[in-house]
This record gives structure tokens, C-alpha cells and sequence, in this order.
């Protein structure tokens, strides 16, 4: 089978094809990096714009790039949400006009899906349940995953998400936008232990996040002129690995059943945060596993194959872009919690 996947979230157009045997059989990603970069953040009105500019011809030449029609394809899948909600309209819509233009059917996927099964695709080994640490720009949650659909959310951020995290540091620090690979390849040239910051929630019994504490420490230590940048760089990342590791300890221990652990998301990218957390697992003789780099960041090939991964689904037309879909509808509510 072969499924058109389309992502337009949040500052990535992305399309792509993917068959069941987990081809990626085409895809392009135009980034809007340079659009965002002089407002040192995702501007909502300008990332729909440009994903209503570049999506027909990108998904033109995704299909001429496969030499396939349309209709060859035996489902159309696009992020439905969570995210922006200009961007994911565009992208929704688009998938309805084909859908109903070639009689195919729509898959409306969640974006928080994509990611979560995102290392099926990578790897055909990977089988549920798992354990996931989904790390992005927007989230920051440990899930338990035990089938497509089947989500148990066991932690989650009361404040920012943890590229946020990254992020917000490398504004504070210069670095510009997009920030978390920026801090990365600062961090290879600081020392971990120069600044000392703080590691919000570690030893906590529950197993949730929080870094607004540690930003605001960045903030001080730079501000302080005492550090050069890439120290501060470094002694965050390794504060916030520090974090990550603690709070999926805890998680873990509620989940003695599930012998795999898999991170996804943007940050899932970093190698400090790979390396850190496959220690974890090996440690805990669980197997670990993360996409590729490519596959971590935003992309369309993670929702076209969460639309492999549904197949036989058709969503009514008239299905509307949520900005908000949390995976695990049933979670509790985290007091302080903004997502
Ligand atoms: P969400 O998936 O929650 O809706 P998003 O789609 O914007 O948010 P992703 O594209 O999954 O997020 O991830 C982008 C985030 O990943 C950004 O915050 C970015 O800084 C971070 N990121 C990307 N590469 C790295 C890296 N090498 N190190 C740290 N962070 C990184
Ligand atoms: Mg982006
Ligand atoms: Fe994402």
C-alpha cells in the first residue's frame, strides 16, 4: 500500500509517500527557517501563508518525483492538528480537495502520532508496547504506547517544553533561529561543569518536567558576564539531560512490563540527549532505539506512515484542525500544567 502524507503544523511544508514496506518513496521539505529568523520565532500569519504557497507544487512534485498518480495512492494522510491552526488548515484542506477529487480516502492524523510512531518506520523491529519520550518544540511528554491509538500519557511539562527549552536559551545566548541544533554545536566547544544550574523537578516522585527555572537560570548566568557562551550552552544541556534521565527513571518504574525505550521529536535529533538516554536503557537492559535525525524534526513521511499504520480509516470530509489533540485524551490534569 501507499500513503501521500502532507505536514503543515508548524514551520516545515512537508510531503511525502510512503508504501507498507516502509519506503520512503518520495518526499520534500521546504523549511521556512529564513521567513521566521528575523522575528527570532514561528509567526503564525506568515507560516500559513507560506504553507498555502509552496504545498500544491510541492505535492506535484512529490508525485512526478515517484512517477505515481494520485489515485495510485491508497489513502491520503495529513496532520489534523495539534499545532497552528492557519498552517494545519491549509494542509487539511488540501488533503479534502484530493480525497474528494480522486475518491480516496483521508486519514486525519495527530501530529503527536506521527512522532510517537515515527520509530516504526525508521526500524520494522520496533514493536509495542514501548516506552516513549516524546521531546519536541511544542511537548514534552513519557508515554506508554501499546498500540496505534492506544496512548498512556505518564508525564508531561508544567511549563515549557523542552525545545522550547533550547530554544529560548539560544535567544538568550545570540545564537539566533531555529536554536536547539545551534546550542548543540555550541555545546561541543563549552565545559558541561562551568556553570552551575539548576535541574527543576529531579527528585520529584512524580515523574513531570519543568524548565522555566533552568531558562531563567540561563538568563542570570549570561547576564552575570561571568561564563562565556558556550559554557552556559554546554552546563544547559547537560542540566537538561540531567532532567530527562531523572524523570524517565521514575516513568520507568511504572512500566517494568515494557523492555523498550524510544524517544522521538525534534530534540531527539541532539546526540547528548541519544547518547545520554541510550546509557539509560542499556542500564536498565531495555532496548533503545530513535529515528534518524531527519525523521525526528518535523517531516511528512512520520504522518504518512502513521496513515500506513491506519489504514482502512476514512474521515468524513468535514473533520475539522484541532489546534489542540492531546495523544492521551484521559491524562490527568498536571496542575500548573500549560500543555
Ligand atoms: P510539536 O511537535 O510539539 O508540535 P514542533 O513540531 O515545532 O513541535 P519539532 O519539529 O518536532 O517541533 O521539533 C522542533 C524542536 O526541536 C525545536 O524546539 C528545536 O529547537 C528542537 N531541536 C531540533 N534539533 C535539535 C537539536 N539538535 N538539539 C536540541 N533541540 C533540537
Ligand atoms: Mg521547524
Ligand atoms: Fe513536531
Amino acid at each position: 500500500a501507499l500513503v501521500l502524507g502532507i505536514e503543515s503544523s508548524c514551520d516545515e511544508t512537508a510531503v511525502a509517500l510512503v508504501d507498507s514496506q516502509r519506503r520512503i518513496v518520495a518526499q520534500r521539505i521546504a523549511s521556512q527557517d529564513a521567513e521566521h529568523a528575523p522575528f527570532g520565532g514561528v509567526v503564525p500569519e506568515i507560516a500559513a501563508r507560506a504553507h498555502a504557497e509552496r504545498l500544491a507544487p510541492m505535492i506535484e512534485g512529490v508525485l512526478a518525483d515517484a512517477g505515481i498518480a494520485l489515485a495510485d495512492c491508497d489513502a491520503i494522510a495529513a496532520t489534523a492538528g495539534p499545532g497552528l491552526i492557519g498552517g494545519v488548515m491549509v494542509g487539511l484542506v488540501s488533503a479534502k480537495a484530493l480525497a474528494m477529487a480522486t475518491d480516496t480516502p483521508l486519514i486525519a492524523i495527530n501530529h503527536l502520532e506521527g512522532h510517537a510512531l515515527s520509530p516504526r518506520l525508521a526500524d520494522e523491529t520496533i514493536e509495542f508496547p514501548y516506552a516513549l519520550l516524546l521531546v519536541s518544540g511544542g511537548h514534552c511528554q513519557i508515554l506508554r504506547i501499546d498500540g496505534v491509538g492506544q496512548y498512556r500519557r505518564l508525564a508531561t511539562t508544567i511549563d515549557d517544553a523542552l525545545g522550547e527549552a533550547f530554544d529560548k536559551t539560544a535567544k538568550i545566548l545570540g545564537f539566533g533561529f531555529p536554536g536547539g541544533p545551534a546550542v548543540e554545536r555550541k555545546a561541543l566547544v563549552g565545559n558541561a561543569a562551568a556553570v552551575p544550574l539548576p535541574r527543576p523537578m529531579v527528585g520529584s516522585g512524580e515523574p513531570h518536567f519543568s524548565f522555566a527555572g533552568l531558562k531563567s537560570a540561563v538568563l542570570r548566568a549570561h547576564e552575570s558576564r561571568q561564563y562565556a557562551v558556550a559554557d552556559i550552552a554546554a552546563s544547559f544541556q547537560q542540566a537538561a539531560v540531567d532532567c530527562v534521565t531523572d524523570r524517565l527513571r521514575i516513568a520507568l518504574a511504572g512500566m517494568e512490563d515494557v523492555d523498550t525505550l524510544v524517544v522521538a521529536g525534534g530534540v531527539a535529533a541532539n546526540t547528548v540527549v541519544r547518547n545520554a538516554l541510550e546509557q539509560l536503557a542499556a542500564n536498565r537492559a531495555m532496548r533503545f532505539a530513535a529515528p534518524p535525525p531527519k525523521l525526528c524534526t518535523d517531516n511528512a513521511a512520520m504522518i504518512a506512515w502513521a496513515g500506513i499504520e491506519r489504514l482502512g480509516q476514512n474521515d468524513p470530509l468535514d473533520i475539522a484542525a484541532r489546534p489542540r489533540w492531546p495523544l492521551d485524551p484521559d491524562a490527568e490534569p498536571v496542575r500548573g500544567a500549560g500543555v
